[in-house]
């Protein structure tokens, strides 16, 4: 098979973290990558296997040991299944978890458009920052969206 540009980021990622890079591993990682949304293992499942036949339980094995290597992150915060999002690889200056708070959606924001990053703080504060992982909680886009065409036939 052809290695899209998605899948040769990964292949190159998982080098650098020191895994052995897999076409297993090189795939589940794409997925979850090209996502821009934090995705269930399931759906990375689904997402896979779309493209190549792959177990459900080799998947979710290899998001854990993704996860505890730090290459994808694991969020557990919510009440749902644990989901995971792409790693240091994706966003240089990290990321936070923005989660809305009508329908639970969580998505992914790079600190850069937060306008925050580790430098900064460092220079202002005691201690020393390494990583910048916030949690942002308010309304999503589609909630918003949603919210304000039913003000409107209230009104
Ligand atoms: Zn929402
Ligand atoms: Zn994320």
């Amino acid at each position: 098979m052809t290695i899209p540009d998605a899948a040769a980021t990964a292949r190159d990622f998982l080098a650098r973290t020191g895994l052995d890079p897999t076409l297993n591993r090189i795939l589940v990682l794409a997925a979850v990558a090209g996502s821009d949304s934090p995705l269930t293992a399931r759906e990375v499942f689904e997402r896979v296997l779309a493209e190549h036949r792959i177990n459900r339980v080799t998947v979710y094995r290899i998001l854990d040991l993704l996860a505890e290597n730090s290459a994808v992150n694991r969020i557990s915060s919510t009440d749902r299944a644990a989901r995971f999002c792409a790693g240091g690889g994706r966003w240089p200056n990290g990321h936070s978890l923005f989660h809305c708070t009508r329908c639970g959606e969580v998505q992914c924001v790079d600190n850069d458009a937060l306008h925050i990053d580790a430098r900064t703080l460092n220079a202002a504060l005691p201690m020393h920052i390494n990583a910048i992982d916030l949690r942002l909680d308010g309304i999503c886009a589609n909630c918003t969206a949603e919210s304000g065409t039913a003000d409107e036939k209230q009104a």
